[in-house]
């Protein structure tokens, strides 16, 4: 599933590059180029851009068209690849990889500038309690720049999208320091966080087999319930 839908709107993609603020000092990500429309307006303003399409023949397309500008590709899923060194992310994301993204920014303090589904906001926005909008509560200070009608994109999505801003909050929660381990065992990162407050490693050992089941110690923390991240959050952070 590549979720291709191309930008046509061009004052939208000027508005999308107005909200990045770029400088010529910027380094930037964009996910997903695809036939370039916003890539050509990001290049030339900046330092750098890096981008990651896994198109594969789009992305030699662009090449051909950007050779010799401050350009590097990669032809990756953007969920996967090593991310490059980078200060802001600009792109209209492919739809269904969203949230997975939004997980691995959190180990990035960029600012973003994303096109999303519309849904999409609604939980991040929304008062319904939920992993995602915890997320954002931990990591994101989030603004809604504008709804986007799909005709704004060829082919058209079935869905209204929207443009957001979001910039790196200021501090070192535990459930900041936790939920940056995403991809680690429950036991693993929280053994990370009891090390950095000063417990030796079996202390910490201890302590974590002492407050939690064996089974909720070996998840992922991908993996966990709301209520599950909530409850580690409530026996821990005091630690
Ligand atoms: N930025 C372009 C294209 C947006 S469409 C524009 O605004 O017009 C989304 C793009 O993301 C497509 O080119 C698609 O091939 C690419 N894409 C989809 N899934 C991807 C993934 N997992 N990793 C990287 N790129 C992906």
């Amino acid at each position: 599933m590549l979720d291709q839908h191309f930008m046509i709107d061009e004052e939208l993609l000027q508005r999308i590059v107005s909200a990045a603020d770029l400088k010529k000092t910027d380094t930037i990500l964009e996910i997903g180029s695809g036939t370039g429309n916003l890539t050509k307006l990001l290049v030339n303003k900046v330092k750098h851009v890096y981008v990651i399409e896994k198109d594969e023949k789009l992305l030699e397309e662009l090449k051909k068209e950007l050779k010799g500008e401050n350009i590097s590709f990669q032809n990756e899923d953007a969920t996967q690849a090593k991310f490059p060194e980078f200060n802001k992310c600009v792109s209209n994301l492919p739809y269904t990889i969203c949230e997975p993204l939004l997980w691995r920014f959190t180990r990035y303090k960029a600012l973003c500038v994303f096109v999303v589904p519309h849904k999409f906001t609604e939980k991040l926005l929304g008062e319904r309690p939920s992993r995602l909008k915890l997320l954002v509560d931990t990591f994101y200070n989030i603004e809604y720049l504008e709804t986007i009608h799909p005709s704004a994109f060829s082919p058209q999505p079935k869905v209204q999208s929207a443009l957001i801003k979001l910039t790196s909050k200021e501090n070192n929660s535990f459930l900041r320091e936790f939920l940056s381990q995403y991809d680690k065992k429950t036991k693993n990162a929280l053994e990370t966080i009891l090390t950095k407050q000063g417990k030796t490693k079996s202390e910490a050992k201890n302590m974590i087999a002492l407050k939690l089941r064996p089974k909720i110690q070996e998840q992922s923390i991908l993996t966990l319930s709301l209520k599950e991240i909530e409850y580690i959050h409530k026996l821990f952070s005091n630690s």
